[in-house]
């Protein structure tokens, strides 16, 4: 083990979060570290799909990609790891990741001086361990992050935000396939995102997708683009062949870097409580996102141009990945009320994007 270093750190590890949405919610905590230490070499460790997330971050100068579904994984992936972190010779690292193997990846790697939150059992290998107290619970994703760095001793930025790059390469490369599918360029888009990775109790129904999309595109002369992972393609199909209009469907054609290029080009966005929800509030989309088991209150977008929609049942938020009573939570959101929160925000007409 190297010895201690002096403030700040040359070399800084960061150690990403494993979802998509709370990745997203890191960037104000990750944008108050690069202001604090403006010529440090910030690397970000991540699984392979947050690492997509954070390519050409500007808060960033590395990605390395932490495959423990690949090359990294099992005991002998994790020393792997360990080793390939070794040699970028970090002085601190910071967890934004709450599990023990975070904190023991940070250790096996030699780093010196490694914050985290108190969690996981994996105090003993924290150097400056955050405690997680009733009130931190509360707080919303995005500010128990920023906490967090605040417990480093970081000053925190009067008005901290998200933040997420697409490039203007990625920005060209998404209207000329969306021109070839029949949009051309100028023309706004309204997005449906119908998936959650977390599980079904999460998610709103087809049917009420298409009678949103219907609603909306037709008083807002929108087309529409159907998003989503591969597994969620049959609930996008679901929503096609319920709607009236004829809609584009890219669930399950785009990569993470083209889904954030796709919604960085909507106008507003409908959408379930997941990932793509995050990310469409950090570029700053305006959006309509239905919410059930989960917690509005710690995880709800991080924006002012949001409006989310309840059905306000007794049981939520029961954090459950399937529902074990009658799904009230999401049968009691109608098309309606979503149609009306999104004319909430625009009593008019969404603006083209950017
Ligand atoms: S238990 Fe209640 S809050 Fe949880 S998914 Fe079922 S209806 Fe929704």
């Amino acid at each position: 083990m190297r010895a201690k270093r002096k403030d700040p750190p040359a070399a800084l590890l960061v150690r990403a979060v494993n979802w998509l949405g709370d990745a997203v919610l890191t960037t104000p905590a990750l944008g108050a570290v690069r202001a604090a230490f403006p010529r440090a070499r910030i690397s970000l460790a991540a699984w392979p799909l947050v690492a997509e997330l954070f390519r050409g971050h500007p808060d960033v100068d590395e990605v390395l990609v932490y495959d423990k579904a690949g090359v990294h994984a099992g005991a002998a992936g994790m020393l792997r790891m360990a080793g390939e972190l070794r040699r970028g010779r970090f002085d601190s690292a910071l967890l934004f990741q709450n599990a023990f193997d975070a904190a023991l990846l940070a250790f096996l790697a030699g780093v010196p001086e490694r914050t985290g939150y108190a969690t996981d059992g994996r105090r003993f290998l924290l150097t400056r361990a955050i405690p997680v107290t009733e009130e931190t619970r509360r707080l919303h994703h995005a500010e128990y992050y920023l906490r967090l760095v605040a417990g480093m001793g970081i000053p925190l930025p009067a008005s901290p935000r998200m933040r997420l790059r697409v490039t203007r390469e990625e920005t060209d490369a998404m209207e000329e396939r969306l021109s070839s599918l029949g949009i051309p360029k100028g023309k706004r888009i309204l997005g449906i995102n119908p998936g959650a990775t977390y599980g079904s109790a999460k998610r709103w129904y087809p049917e009420r997708f298409a009678a949103v999309a219907d609603a909306l595109s037709g008083e807002w002369g929108t087309s529409v683009v159907l998003m989503g992972s591969a597994p969620e393609r049959p609930l996008s199909e679901e929503i096609e062949a319920a709607m009236r209009g004829k809609p584009v469907n890219l669930a399950g054609r785009t990569t993470v870097r083209e889904m954030m290029s796709l919604l960085s080009r909507c106008s507003f966005l409908v959408t379930n409580d997941s990932g793509p929800m995050h990310i469409a509030a950090a570029l700053g989309v305006p959006l309509a996102a239905v919410f059930g088991p989960t917690d509005w209150r710690t995880t709800c977008p991080w924006t002012d141009k949001a409006r989310i929609v309840r059905a306000g049942v007794d049981c939520s938020p029961c954090m459950l990945r399937e529902c074990d009573r009658g799904h009230e939570c999401m049968l009691g959101v109608t098309a309606e009320m979503v149609v009306a929160a999104a004319r909430e925000l625009f009593p008019e007409s969404p603006r083209e994007a950017g």
